[in-house]
């Protein structure tokens, strides 16, 4: 039996278990691993980001794209805090993920050595396994438990690696190393099968919710909507679980959701909610029964009262209710929201159709749209550059879109367009970004180029936190401290080694499109917008009628300089 250093049996480890990259910063206390890593160079690419944060919104990323653990390093201290957002991205997304963070030299804990930051504590609220390396031998066996946690639990783990420990011989021949691991999915429970079948049998106006847990199923889904004639609502990150254009499909239930499927919800009488948590109760129906199909059986009437619970997988739960219950092919309440529906795409095309400069947001939506390819991912940034994306890109099923749902984080799109490109190379691969959140993470399009990832980064310039300001002004408040100074997003483009586009004018951006799809480095799309287009909701209710109405009389009262108000017709048609 031979002998080897443990942090290099741990990294044959990572590969029996198909890692094959990681996103990370190398440095002092973490030398070590990456020294190990360097040696299985061909098999674990070492993608050098340059922030920390980065490499963890990247490795969540990933996840959510492949349902793979995504895996990320830094040195312990200033590193392993920088990871913390893209960790609770992870967690709050549920999508397992592997963190290696450095420790001081395990004979030096305790004595307020340099960079020394208690990990374990640290980490205690975002990790589902979280645990110092205090020995070599067991290190690999540690290894396997939190690769093990991670998918299970569908969360972070995080190993705190002291380098003179993992430096440590141990045998070769090790034989908790087995890399299998068996996720069974919940068996269907009959009794829970025949009550919904039941339940959907006699509704008249079934509507179904799906979510991010259905985007495992959109065949399934597709049909089992066809089958019984159902309208098909989606979450913000279910957008694509149905294509946009499927005329069942009537939108985004939410704030940024379309008014159909707000009147669909409150016309419901039956919900189906299909691998959705989906937290905003006021856009639920109101007293309809519900079905809900939910692999983890926590969930199960967690957001709303529940008739019958089916804890399994999306698509086998589907399928059964496919088979099992009467079709439908004539449903009145069906038509109606399609009727509902077709207006709707009006609308959105009237907003579209916007020819102007600066550029309205919903035209370069359009104008995405159209270069993208058949099974584009799309990696969505937070703030209105959310809103424009989910509302007015019309995407297939065959194409990704992925956000930060649950965080809520700035500074997601462009990690995610990397890890995009890093487990689908061949895909066409875009961020779409505000300039606050762009400006956040911007120095990682260097990584981009560095690794020759030929994404596409929209930033959508507008020189200001326009969803701050639009969440100021539906409180009744005054816009305050959304403001600052203007980059050339694509003079930094170029700098980096990509290529930029600055588009001020509208009758640039399907040309500078049509190059940034047809380079092959990364390109930054600099897009001028119209800093007054206001990201309203799909339907107006009455809280934030009222909250716009104070706003208005506020900057009245205070002589505040009024913002452009958007057109009163846009206003009055998703209010009535
Ligand atoms: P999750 O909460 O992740 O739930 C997914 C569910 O699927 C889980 O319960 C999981 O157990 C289950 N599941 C997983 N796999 C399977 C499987 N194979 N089979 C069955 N079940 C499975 N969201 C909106 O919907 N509308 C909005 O207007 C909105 N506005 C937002 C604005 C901003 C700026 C941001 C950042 C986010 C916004 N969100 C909005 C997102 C919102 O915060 C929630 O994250 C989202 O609604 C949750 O969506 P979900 O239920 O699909 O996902």
């Amino acid at each position: 039996m031979g002998k080897v250093k443990a942090s290099e049996a741990v990294v044959k480890l990572f590969e029996n278990w198909g890692i094959d990259h990681i996103y990370g910063i190398p440095g002092d206390s973490i030398n070590t691993m990456v020294e190990a890593l360097r040696k299985e160079e061909s098999k674990i690419k070492f993608y050098t980001v340059r922030h920390e944060e980065v490499a963890s919104l990247a490795a969540a990323a990933y996840s959510k794209l492949t349902g793979k653990i995504g895996v990320c390093l830094a040195i312990g201290g200033p590193g392993a805090i920088h990871l913390l957002n893209g960790m609770y991205d992870a967690k709050m997304d549920h999508v397992p993920m592997l963190v290696l963070v450095g420790h001081i030299p395990a004979r030096l804990t305790g004595t307020d050595y340099f960079q020394e930051v208690n990990t374990v504590e640290l980490f205690k609220d975002v990790a589902v396994y979280n645990k110092d390396i205090t020995s070599a031998e067991s290190f690999p066996a540690v290894v396997n438990q939190a690769i093990r946690t991670a998918y299970q639990e569908r969360g972070v783990a995080v190993l705190s690696i002291p380098d003179d420990i993992v430096l440590g011989e141990i045998s070769d021949n090790i034989p908790q190393l087995s890399t299998v691991f068996e996720k069974k999915n919940p068996g269907l429970v009959q009794n829970d099968l025949n009550d919904a079948v039941a339940l959907i049998n006699s509704a008249s106006n079934p509507v179904i919710l799906a979510g991010v847990g259905a985007k495992s199923a959109k065949k399934e889904l597709r049909s089992f909507a066809e089958r019984i004639s159902a309208p098909v609502a989606i979450t913000l990150p279910g957008k694509g679980a149905i294509a946009d254009d499927h005329p069942n499909f009537v939108g985004n239930i939410g704030k940024i959701g379309t008014k159909p499927a707000y009147e669909a919800m409150k016309s419901a009488d039956l919900l189906i909610m299909v691998g959705t948590d989906y937290p905003y109760a006021a856009y639920l129906p109101e007293g309809a029964k519900c079905v809900q199909i939910d692999i983890d059986p926590v969930k199960i009437g967690k957001r709303y009262s529940v008739t019958v619970g089916i804890v399994g997988d999306a698509s086998e739960a589907l399928s059964y209710l496919t088979e099992h219950t009467t079709p439908v092919t004539d449903r009145p309440f069906l038509k109606t929201c399609q009727n509902k529906m077709n207006t709707w795409w009006k609308w959105m095309a009237e907003d579209q159709d916007k020819k102007q400069t600066p550029i309205a947001p919903e035209a370069l939506m359009s104008a995405i749209s159209s270069i993208s390819e058949e099974d584009t991912i799309y990696s969505v940034d937070v703030g209105t550059s959310t809103v424009w994306s989910t509302r007015y890109l019309k995407i297939s099923e065959n194409q990704d879109f992925i956000v930060s749902a649950w965080l809520g984080t700035m500074g997601c799109g462009l990690p995610g367009a990397i890890a995009a490109k890093q487990a689908f190379p061949d895909r066409q691969a875009i961020s779409i970004s505000g300039d606050g959140a762009f400006a956040m993470v911007m120095q990682d399009f260097a990584t981009a180029v560095y690794y020759k990832m030929p994404l596409i980064c929209v930033v959508l310039n507008n020189r200001q936190l326009s969803f701050i300001k639009y969440e100021q002004q539906s409180a009744g408040q005054l816009k305050y401290a959304v403001d600052f100074g203007d980059i050339d997003y694509a003079k930094f483009a170029e700098a980096c080694g990509g290529m930029g586009f600055r588009v001020e004018k509208y009758e640039d951006l399907q040309p500078a499109l049509e190059q940034a799809k047809a380079a092959d480095v990364p390109v930054i799309l600099d897009v001028v917008v119209d800093v007054d287009a206001a990201p309203l909701p799909g339907k107006i209710v009455m809280d934030e009628a009222k909250g716009y109405a104070r706003f208005t009389a506020k900057s009245i009262a205070e002589n505040h300089k009024l913002e452009k108000m958007p057109p009163m017709k846009t206003v009055v048609r998703r209010f009535l």
